[in-house]
């Protein structure tokens, strides 16, 4: 084993609008021998480290198993980060941590691995994997690496070199206090570069979805990304098309809840995983060289959205997949909807029209989707005067909807500087109704009811538009949920 007297470790950060380094960084060559660099862990504190996953380690060890901390726990400790989970490796097989673990579950077809759980909390215990594409050679469509198969024992080694960047392929062991870097991860994550293990275009090829990770890691833990490993996203942009649809919604979803999404949508676009995810998105920003002020003007309004979501993720919000998805959506549909001249009630038709066949490409999960056009469609009911009856105020504000459409109005309020004060007298509304629950009447009380299938079928006519709100927005079986297709009186 090779001794890596590195520089203690700290965290270089590119601010994420500059994911690109200027100059090319030489590939880092692997020891040839497959030894590891080993390097004390003096900046890791073992009161960082969880508890269980140091008792899930030390019995593996006890027991005669090569074992170690791996992954996104090792690179989050140097970095001086909480990890999210702590997850280990070992050379044990599934059925040997079984064995040792009265408590542990072999979960997983595709990836098998051991659940050590201890009350509410699971250590994720992982054997060692070698590359699976050696295993695909055979495979009828030569020259197709996408991953289908990743159950293969290997070495540490091994395992180190099939994970995707290099700074999260460090191995942990607490027990002797060192790093093992197989793949030169630790010069990496001192300069704050993300760089795949291996040649870039393959990493991609094989694994699509590394293209959104590497975002995901990019902004999250302002690093900047290699230039091969950049070039290669954009040459791979389009395979995000073939990769598992719940993989990329997953992705998706977590950029969005980043609190760096603003950073990270503006990679997707300049990438070219935003033209393959979400097409509509993409032609609304337009070309990124236009010239004309308007063009530059509506991609602007887009991005203070994100940058309004980032802010309100960042004062703790915890906005549902619903107000995540509708905040991608919300502004091209109301550009589209002043594009054809059509009135704030078409944004319930508008945004089905828009967020159905983007629902499908990106393959997001229906709930969220079927909420989010629901909240959209709400909107204009936020603005719109107040009359004398409460009555159908009352029932919108105890809509089942209404916490979510009242937070993308205030992010819509944060983002356009218009409204603030309305969304204010919104949350005061809502407040009073939510303490106030008797003031809708009795859960019981007879009310009158759109007939099942009746009015809401019709196509067309005058009342088209309300249908087609209605349609998005009155999915929920909530007693309180409100009548979209009548006029609301606020
Ligand atoms: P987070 O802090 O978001 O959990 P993480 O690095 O732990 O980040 P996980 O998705 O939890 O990421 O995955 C754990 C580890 O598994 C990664 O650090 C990486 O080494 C490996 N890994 C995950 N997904 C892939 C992939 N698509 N290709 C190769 N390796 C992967
Ligand atoms: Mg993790």
């Amino acid at each position: 084993m090779r001794i890596w007297t590195g520089s203690p470790l700290r965290i270089q950060s590119t601010p994420p609008s500059a994911p690109v380094s200027d100059a090319p960084l030489p590939v880092p060559s692997l020891p040839p021998s497959g030894a590891p660099r080993v390097v004390p862990a003096t900046s890791i504190r073992l009161e960082d480290v969880d508890q269980d996953a140091l008792r899930v380690l030390s019995r593996l060890q006890r027991n005669g198993f090569e074992a170690y901390l791996v992954g996104g726990c090792v690179r989050d400790l140097l970095l001086g980060r909480k990890p999210k989970d702590f997850d280990v490796a070992t050379a044990a097989h599934p059925r040997q941590i079984k064995r040792l673990f009265r408590n542990g579950r072999i979960i997983g077809r595709r990836f098998r691995l051991v659940h050590v759980v201890y009350g509410p909390h699971v250590v994720e215990t992982a054997t060692f994997r070698a590359d699976p594409i050696q295993e695909n050679e055979n495979d009828e469509e030569p020259g197709d690496l996408l991953i289908t198969e990743d159950n293969v024992y290997g070495t540490a080694a091994e395992d180190a070199r099939r994970r995707d960047f290099t700074v999260n392929a460090l191995f942990y062991d607490p027990n002797r206090n060192v790093i093992l870097d197989y793949v030169d991860g630790l010069p990496d994550i001192e300069a704050g570069i993300l760089r795949t293990i291996g040649e870039p275009p393959t990493r991609f090829a094989e694994d699509p979805v590394r293209i959104l990770r590497a975002i995901k890691f990019a902004t999250r833990l302002g690093f900047r990304i290699e230039e091969h490993t950049w070039s290669a996203m954009g040459e791979h942009a389009h395979m995000l098309s073939r990769s598992a649809p719940p993989r990329v919604a997953e992705e998706i979803l977590r950029l969005l809840r980043s609190g760096t999404a603003l950073g990270a949508f503006r990679m997707l676009r300049a990438c070219g995983a935003l033209a393959t995810l979400f097409p509509e998105i993409d032609r609304y920003l337009g070309r990124r060289d236009d010239p004309d002020p308007a063009a530059h003007d509506r991609a602007d309004k887009y991005w203070r959205l994100l940058e309004a979501l980032d802010a309100d993720l960042h004062n703790k919000a915890d906005p549902t997949p619903a107000v995540l998805l509708a905040v991608l959506y919300l502004r091209v549909v109301e550009y589209r909807t002043e594009e054809r001249g059509e009135a704030p009630l078409a944004w319930g038709r508008i945004a089905a029209e828009l967020i159905e066949p983007l629902a499908t490409s990106a393959r997001l999960p229906r709930r969220a989707v079927e909420g989010a056009k629901r909240i959209i469609t709400m909107q204009h009911r936020f603005t719109q005067p107040a009359s004398k009856s409460s009555g159908r105020r009352l029932m919108f504000l105890h809509s089942e909807d209404f916490p979510e459409a009242l937070h993308l109005f205030r992010l819509r309020s944060a983002a356009w500087g218009q409204g603030w004060d309305v969304y204010e007298g919104w949350l005061e509304r809502y407040k009073h109704a939510r303490d106030n629950p008797e003031e809708l009447g009795p859960p019981s009380a007879p009310r009158k009811r759109r007939r099942r299938g009746g009015r809401r079928r019709r196509r067309g006519g005058r009342r088209g538009e309300e249908e087609a709100e209605a349609e998005a927005g009155a999915v929920s079986t909530s007693e309180a949920h409100v009548d979209e297709g009548d006029a609301p009186e606020l």
